[in-house]
């Protein structure tokens, strides 16, 4: 099993980058949600080069030793300096992103609603794009075209002709540009989706995406979803709760 090649993209104004990396089977690779045999076709498993035989009622299409995705892909985040920082979890960077939009009276929305246009359902699961599933009529872009779909998310809403883009949040005694949070944020939407999701096939494959089962990068989404509501009232300590458990 050959590891999806790591890819990584440089900020060019604030020398931010991050790195994605297939970290196989030692993360904690999760099992492929798609249903490869959902119209009961398959009596092999749909793994490149497995013969072992299925029941023909097993709509993974998958056999026990193929059941999970063989890849998992994980972000890292390094600083100006090339130095590696501990990429904030996506409810943090959602938390200080609408802190920081709200002293400013910038809206979010826009930015989170192209993400769920553009990301959701356009991200091939790992399996798909280690070519260890082959699905008829698709072959899967590279890892880094995907990242750059995702980067113009953000080119489109924290522009680098903006100066606001890269002003600086706190988190953690650590300073961070709007920007390079934004970033981070949709390579981990990125990660979600193609780890978790299932959506893409639902859409592309079978071209019916009302049959999604997880939320994948909708998962995030949901939260911000959750926290942006004007809800007249504070959230506080009650705020995780919002994280849907993502099945
Ligand atoms: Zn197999």
């Amino acid at each position: 099993m050959a590891l999806i090649p790591k890819i990584e993209f440089t900020d060019s104004k604030t020398n931010w980058s991050i790195e994605i990396e297939d970290i196989g089977t030692t993360g904690r690779n999760k099992k492929n949600p798609n249903k490869l045999n959902y119209n009961k076709t398959y009596r092999t498993c749909q793994y490149l080069n497995c013969s072992n035989t299925i029941m023909i009622s097993r709509l993974s299409g998958l056999c026990d030793e193929h059941d999970n995705h063989q890849h998992d892909l994980f972000l890292t985040l390094f600083d100006e300096k090339g130095g590696k920082v501990k990429s904030p979890r996506h409810d943090v960077i959602i938390n200080n992103l609408i802190d920081w939009a709200k002293s400013r009276n910038f809206d979010l929305l826009p930015f989170f609603s192209d993400c769920s246009f553009t990301i959701l359902g356009n991200i091939p699961d790992v399996s798909t794009l280690s070519k260890e599933v082959i699905h008829n009529n698709f072959i899967p872009k590279t890892l880094d075209e995907y990242l750059k779909i995702c980067i113009e998310t953000v080119n489109r809403h924290f522009p680098e002709t903006n100066n606001s883009s890269f002003q600086m949040l706190e988190i953690k005694n650590i300073k961070y540009p709007a920007r390079v949070l934004a970033i981070t944020l949709v390579g981990l939407l990125l990660v979600e989706e193609s780890n978790r999701g299932d959506r893409w096939f639902w859409r592309e494959i079978v071209k019916d995406e009302a049959k999604t089962d997880f939320l994948g990068a909708a998962m995030p989404i949901a939260y911000f979803a959750a926290m942006n509501f004007p809800w007249g009232m504070e959230i506080g300590k009650a705020a995780p709760k919002f994280i849907p458990s993502g099945k």
